[in-house]
């Protein structure tokens, strides 16, 4: 299996960028944040937990975010590999899943980074909020929420998979593009 985490701040063009790596190469793609919109849409119990959190733009705990992709990895267990987009965000999660990838045999081959300047992420976001209909993205307050929970929670990640040897960094910065063309030289030297 290949196993790409595509980790990044809010507004880094992980969901964009997956779509096509997705394409090219028939991986996997597992979105926390996507499947806690579908539990919200869904009124599911665990989509009216998540939601509290969202809504302020907090992470949902642990215990609750690693149980659901441990459930979405197990009905896939027979794909080609995966990406993971928005997980993990704490070393809590990425600790739980290597052990998930240890029990298929498997284990993550690189995190890739995308890089963008704190500016340009809230530029894009609140473009976003236009369209995305994403209660999240649309108040500034919440964005900034996102991005500081991002700088204490989710950053220090990093430095677990620089210590494995597997972060790569991309700037993401620049046409759609050329930041696929970075991601696939990367995913293609692995
Ligand atoms: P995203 O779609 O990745 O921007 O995530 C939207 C929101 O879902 C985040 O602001 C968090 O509230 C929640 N979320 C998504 N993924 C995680 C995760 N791995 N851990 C905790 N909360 C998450």
């Amino acid at each position: 299996m290949q196993i790409i985490v595509l980790f990044g701040p809010p507004g880094a063009g992980k969901g964009t960028q997956s779509e096509f790596l997705v394409e090219q190469y028939g991986l996997v793609h597992l979105s926390t944040g996507d499947i806690f919109r579908s539990h919200i849409k869904g009124q599911t119990v665990l989509g009216t937990t998540a939601k509290s959190y969202m809504d302020q733009g907090k992470l949902v705990p642990d215990a609750v975010t690693i149980e659901m992709l441990a459930d979405a990895v197990t009905q896939n267990t027979g794909a080609k590999g995966f990406i993971f987009d928005g997980f993990p965000r704490t070393e809590a999660q990425a600790i739980a899943l290597d052990s998930l990838m240890a029990t298929l045999g498997e284990c993550v081959d690189a995190m890739l980074a995308l890089e963008v300047p704190e500016a340009e992420l809230k530029v894009r976001l609140l473009e976003r909020g236009k369209t995305s209909g994403r209660p999240d993205d649309a108040d500034p307050n919440v964005i900034q929420k996102r991005i500081d929970v991002y700088n204490a929670e989710t950053a220090p990640v990093q430095k677990y998979y620089e210590a494995q040897g597997k972060f790569i960094g991309i700037p993401g910065v620049g046409s759609i593009q050329d930041i696929t063309n970075r991601l696939r030289a990367a995913i293609d030297s692995l």
